[in-house]
């Protein structure tokens, strides 16, 4: 029997993938350290990293393609900085 978290992990997953989900996420630059986690977690690929430096002298991570975000949240789960949020709105359905 699978756990609540893998059927929801799962849930999400496959509706992000079918577009039926629309997402948005807002990274706190100031609080990035720019450790690459969830760029490499992304399913879309549309996260990368910053040339600029943030005030802590990090190249913090940004959204390349919002249009794109499914809202699946998976980047927010792996940092560890709890440095992004993750807004989402259900299109239809
Ligand atoms: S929520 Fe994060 S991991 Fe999921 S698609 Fe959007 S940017 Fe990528
Ligand atoms: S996982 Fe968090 S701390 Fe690491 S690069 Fe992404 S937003 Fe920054």
């Amino acid at each position: 029997m699978k756990s609540r978290g893998k059927r929801l992990f799962q849930a999400l997953t496959v509706r992000g993938y079918s577009g039926k989900m629309k997402g948005r996420i807002v990274i706190d630059r100031e609080m990035c350290k720019g450790c690459e986690y969830c760029m490499i977690t992304c399913p879309l690929g549309i996260i990368m990293i910053e040339e600029n430096f943030n005030k802590k002298g990090f190249m913090p991570a940004f959204c390349v393609d919002p249009e794109k975000c499914t809202g699946c949240s998976m980047c927010a789960r792996m940092c560890p900085e709890i440095a992004i949020e993750v807004y989402r709105e259900n299109n239809g359905e």
